[in-house]
């Protein structure tokens, strides 16, 4: 990234169309619309094979490439320039904040897809209550899974990731969450695991909570260099997966699932507030004030 000064941050947003370019047709003037926040540069190997959100040209603005609201201006901004292909129309009866937070699947979706994209009957261990996690425990059940555990800290996030569809709840400050999770699944280990967490042992315990020849996919991003027994991970075939971002129009094909009632973003905004309270808002967010999941800025 860029240092901060250099461009206005807030990268999940949603608004209105008021002006267009030149030749667009896609859109209306009036248009309601969420956004992702990737475009590739549209001239790299990566963006040919559609793998924009890892353009080889990330944060080249004169290379076409754009991040708003990582690199260039995003939701921030009084206005935000985007292109077509960053923008989703906002489905009747969806509401501008649930648009907003569902772009946070965004991520989730695209690394299930790199992960296989199909669950049918499995079980899956989600490691982390956040907004991510929330929206990955939904996710997975859409994509057939047909057994959740989830592990975290939080008892309030826990209890969320219950309503949300997580069946089994591991408090892994009162228990070591691998034996917990084996224990669960006979012994086998979960088919999935999915980091949402990036704690410094999260890694680890995905290697050693997943079932033989099973998956691992890391969505969360480490605070720090962290160690993991990679050999557990080698010695029972175990195949790890990655993401970067909401590529394959994830946020999109996220939106649909929303407007067709197999995703919810609601009971994950916690709190909400108009933009010229923002520094309240960042206060909240910093000392997790209530306790936040997403907190909403509306102008
Ligand atoms: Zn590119």
């Amino acid at each position: 990234m860029p240092p901060y000064g250099e461009f206005i941050f807030g990268h999940e947003y949603a608004g209105d169309v008021v002006a267009r370019g030149r030749t667009v047709d896609e859109f209306q003037i009036g248009d309601r619309v969420v956004v992702e926040a990737h475009m590739g540069c549209r001239r790299c190997e990566n963006c040919i094979r559609g793998l924009y959100t890892a353009c080889l040209n990330y944060g080249n603005r004169a290379r076409g490439h754009r991040a708003n609201g990582f690199t260039t201006n995003g939701g921030l901004a009084e206005y935000a320039v985007n292109h077509v292909n960053t923008l989703y129309r906002v489905p009747d009866g969806v509401s501008y904040e649930e648009a907003t937070v569902v772009m946070t699947s965004g991520s989730p979706l695209f690394g299930l897809e790199n992960a296989g994209g199909y669950f049918a009957g499995e079980t899956v261990a989600v490691l982390g209550p956040g907004p991510i996690g929330l929206m990955a425990i939904q996710l997975v059940r859409a994509l057939g899974a047909t057994r959740v555990l989830l592990t975290g800290t939080r008892a309030s996030r826990l209890e969320v990731g219950r309503k949300l569809g997580a069946d089994v709840i591991i408090d892994s400050r009162a228990t070591d969450p691998v034996p917990a999770v084996l224990e669960a699944t006979q012994g086998k280990g979960a088919d999935l695991v999915i980091d949402c967490a990036g704690g410094d042992e999260t890694f680890d315990q995905s290697i050693r909570m997943a079932k033989p020849g099973g998956k691992v996919l890391l969505v969360a991003f480490y605070h720090r260099p962290v160690t993991a027994d990679v050999s557990c991970a080698v010695r029972r075939n175990i195949t790890i997966y990655t993401e970067r971002g909401e590529g394959r129009t994830s946020v999109g094909r996220a939106l649909a699932l929303l407007a067709a009632g197999r995703l919810t973003a609601k009971p994950l905004i916690t709190h909400r507030f108009p933009l010229g309270r923002i520094h309240e808002a960042i206060d909240v967010l910093e000392k997790r004030t209530g306790d936040p999941l997403k907190v909403v800025l509306n102008p």
